[in-house]
């Protein structure tokens, strides 16, 4: 299982991935968070890369 949070790469947001079943699936996930709810349609690399770092899987 892989998780997952926000906050954990410094938004101020309470958005959590929870049982994802791998790392791709968060990716997925927060791909269509990021879109939706921060207005990011295609994340910048150094965000990508944070963001995988912030994965617990
Ligand atoms: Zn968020």
């Amino acid at each position: 299982m892989a998780s997952f949070r926000c906050a954990d790469i410094g938004m101020s947001c309470g958005f959590e991935v929870k049982g994802a079943k791998d790392a791709n699936e968060v990716m997925e996930i927060a791909a269509a968070h990021a879109k939706n709810s921060h207005g990011i349609s295609s994340p910048p690399p150094d965000l990508v890369a944070k963001l995988k770092a912030a994965i617990k899987a």
